[in-house]
């Protein structure tokens, strides 16, 4: 047997084990004040105990201070196993919070206690984020178990908050402790995937979402040219805004749709009899942006042609962002990070794994922010937040597997 051979086969082995992890994960929610809990402590402590058993070269605490919870702080956990040799680290960081189960009537049991049908498990927060907690934490003892020991560096890291917005979770790790992670380091989020683990997520499309509101003149319909229509302006304007498309047309083959999307949505009311000529009129258009592109571009683009429409019809027209969210840089195509995971996945599961873009954000952003290349990866069916949230244990076993194939890549 071969040394990966050796480690996939005790990996195989913790199929009791995973399901007991999962379990006991599952009994201690873990909800932010936001959602009506107290923090991750309890589920912190368990993952604590569970890692001393690895031995860990190095495990702390950061604590993030947040009076709403128990303790008065949030937990977040690094364990860091030195290997033998020296150069990059690996890290893989998973949540440890979850989101409340909702409307329990949707449940087949109580969310909290894990129930396994076969391969599924199903409960809160066995795919959403308990599903990469298990997958590191087992690929890590997989080759502990085999005795020959970790060759390169590796750190798990167990953050609290992501589902409300990372504020005392990766973002407050970055703040106090950036000095633990490296440009050439290799981190994987295992939060985000496909059914195939073939996603690799490495890049976001920003977000921008306009107001536009038009000021005419309101009047009765039978003389029109006592009044100015606003809707002719709406109508007007949101034809013309078309032209984004053509204006910022690049395409990017990593992003399904592969361009930039401009879609007019909402319309708010206006007056409320059909004799009358409106006087305002307000509706709004969102906006994907591709990377390639400055969200300040597509904002003085927009206010470009609400002047030629504004002047065209002698109205009124103001624009404003109601909503903004600059994407992070991408993870290049080519870094270590993509390159390593994606040949790992085919040493183990023979398919071919792409790197790709989504239209929102993931936690890895905040990495990416920092410089730090960051990949969201894992191998779920994404039921992550839905009531009966289930996770395959096969998947979890295949993905400890190429976990532990990156940790062994030198
Ligand atoms: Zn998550």
């Amino acid at each position: 047997m071969n040394g990966f051979e050796d480690v996939y086969s005790k990996i195989e082995g913790y199929r009791p084990e995973i399901i007991e992890m999962q379990r006991e994960l599952t009994a201690r929610p873990a909800l932010g004040p936001e959602n009506g809990g107290t923090g991750e402590h309890e589920k912190a402590d368990y993952a604590k105990e569970q890692l001393l058993l690895l031995k860990p070269d190095t495990l702390f605490d950061i604590p993030a201070p947040d009076k709403r919870a128990a303790h008065g702080y949030r937990p977040n956990i690094v364990a860091v196993w030195d290997g033998k040799q020296k150069g990059s680290t690996v890290w893989i960081l998973s949540h440890l919070d979850v989101v409340p189960p909702g409307d329990l009537s949707l449940w087949d049991g109580d969310p909290y206690e894990m129930r396994v049908e076969g391969d599924t498990i199903i409960g809160r927060g066995v795919e959403d984020n308990q599903h990469g907690i298990v997958s590191s934490y087992f690929a890590v003892k997989g080759i502990l178990d085999s005795k020959q020991g970790i060759p390169r560096k590796v750190g798990l890291v167990f953050v609290a908050d992501e589902e409300i917005g990372s504020k005392y979770g990766l973002q407050y790790v970055l703040n106090e402790r950036r000095d633990l992670f490296k440009e050439d380091d290799l981190i994987i989020v295992p939060d985000g995937g496909n059914d195939e683990g073939t996603m690799i997520e490495i890049s976001e499309k920003s977000m921008l979402q306009l107001k536009f509101t038009i000021t005419g003149v309101q009047c009765h319909a039978s003389t029109p040219k006592r009044g100015k229509n606003s809707l002719v302006g709406a109508a007007k304007l949101i034809i013309e805004l078309n032209t984004l498309k053509e204006r910022f047309n690049l395409n990017n083959p990593i992003f399904k749709p592969q361009e930039s999307t401009f879609e007019p949505t909402k319309i708010e009311a206006n007056v409320p009899n059909v004799n009358t000529i409106p006087g305002r009129d307000v509706f709004y258009l969102d906006c994907r942006i591709l990377p390639d592109y400055k969200v300040d571009d597509i904002i003085n683009e927009a206010r470009a042609i609400n002047k030629k429409i504004a002047k065209e019809l002698d109205l009124k027209i103001d624009v404003e962002a109601i909503h903004r969210q600059d994407c992070a840089p991408s993870t290049p195509v080519d870094s270590p990070v993509v390159t390593i995971l994606a040949k790992a996945i085919n040493k183990v599961t023979g398919r071919e794994a792409k790197p790709m873009g989504i239209g929102g954000g993931t936690v890895a952003a905040f990495f990416r922010y920092e410089g730090l290349p960051a990949a969201v990866w894992s191998t779920i069916s994404p039921t992550a937040h839905q009531p009966n949230e289930y996770c395959s244990i096969k998947n979890i076993i295949t993905d400890a597997k190429i976990m532990a194939t990156v940790f062994l890549s030198g």
